[in-house]
């Protein structure tokens, strides 16, 4: 049986990329070493590390007045080095969207006073605040694509600023305009390879801001003057990171990404948008392309579906506790045969089959 999973992350790779991680593995091109062995200091490795920076900034399109980091601890040492590094008068804004902002500002509240400068709570999160914003902090975070409630921004908020964005759902979906940003940070493991890695894109100007009072791992200039190699970095998720660029090139850039992503996405909602049972409550115009919640309303009736779609190959449909029903995430990698069977799947159960 096929399977194809849906999960939110660690999530669905494109299999051209395992496979090609697979036949590496024994043997690095001819070095009768592992990818898992390779010292983080040999030319093998950093010519893993130049063409996955190299490949970041080809299909981005990240101007060089950025510097591209791969760091580790995730998204959330993000939130904690992001107020460390870039706090100097210890105020910074946000805008609320849902769990992963709440988690953002939380983090920040240590080290700076924290403010809410617009909040989509009222509406159950299912929309993005409207603009215009203004801020006078010392940078505005916002959380672009929100993976547990299925919103994400459109547009980046104009601001005087500046401006540092949370795209761990989906970096690398779609173009980003990175001169709208100042800070783009995203961890590995949905749309740029396995756990372990967490991209950081940062204007030039504000890695010079670095305080000096900061360990050196915390510190963002650390990084930018040794190249991510300040110490061992996640040697095999920046490989499977760069197999997953080499993989996007291939498959013709962003523009066909984009393209597949969109027809998927709306596939998907036009289907729940003329079920008479299931149904996805987020606002049209702010609807995510890459995580889309939908549910009966019933609880039974979802633990039901998610039994019958997982029977029929659909795993980790089950929605995130915070909001429950269901949730299929439609990252990069996910096919559109993996879509159709999702598609068919909840025509069969909303006809009655069990
Ligand atoms: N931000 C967002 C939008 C996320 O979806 C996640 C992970 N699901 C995180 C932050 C936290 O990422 P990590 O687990 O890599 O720290």
């Amino acid at each position: 049986m096929t399977v194809f999973n849906f999960s939110a992350g660690p999530a669905v790779l494109p299999e051209p990329v395992l496979r090609k991680a697979q036949s590496e593995l024994l043997n690095y091109r001819g070095s009768h070493q592992s990818v898992l062995e390779l010292s983080h200091r040999s030319a093998l490795f950093e010519a893993i590390l130049d063409d996955a920076t190299s490949l970041v900034r080809e299909l981005l399109e990240v101007p060089l007045d950025y510097d591209v980091l791969f760091l580790q601890g995730g998204a959330t040492l993000q939130f904690s080095m992001l107020p460390l590094n870039l706090a100097t008068t210890h105020r910074v804004d946000f805008i609320d969207t849902g769990g992963w902002s709440q988690k953002a500002i939380a983090d920040a509240a240590p080290y700076a006073s924290t403010r809410i400068i617009a909040s989509s709570r009222d509406d159950h999160y299912r929309s993005i605040p409207a603009g215009p914003f203004t801020s006078d902090a010392d940078y505005l975070h916002v959380t672009w694509n929100n993976t547990l409630e299925g919103t994400t921004f459109q547009e980046a908020p104009r601001v005087n600023v500046p401006l540092v964005a949370d795209f761990s759902s989906s970096i690398l979906s779609e173009p980003i305009d990175v001169n709208a940003f100042d800070v783009i940070y995203a961890g590995a493991q949905k749309n740029l390879g396995a756990a372990g890695m967490t991209l950081v894109i940062i204007k030039k100007s504000l890695v010079e801001q670095t305080p000096s009072a900061l360990g050196s791992y915390l510190r963002y200039d650390v990084h930018a003057k040794h190249h991510s190699l300040y110490n061992t970095p996640p040697t095999y998720s920046i490989y499977l990171t760069k197999l997953v660029l080499e993989w996007i090139k291939q498959e013709g850039g962003l523009q066909t990404i984009t393209a597949r992503n969109r027809a998927q996405a709306a596939s998907l909602y036009d289907a729940l948008d003329h079920s008479n049972l299931f149904s996805n409550q987020v606002a049209h115009t702010d609807r995510s392309l890459m995580n889309i919640p939908f549910s009966t309303g019933q609880q039974a009736l979802d633990d039901a579906f998610i039994a019958y779609a997982e029977r029929h190959g659909l795993v980790n449909l089950q929605g995130h506790r915070s909001v429950g029903g269901m949730r299929a995430s439609l990252y990069n990698a996910m096919p559109t045969t993996g879509v159709e069977a999702l598609l068919s799947v909840l025509r069969k159960f909303e006809q009655g089959e069990r």
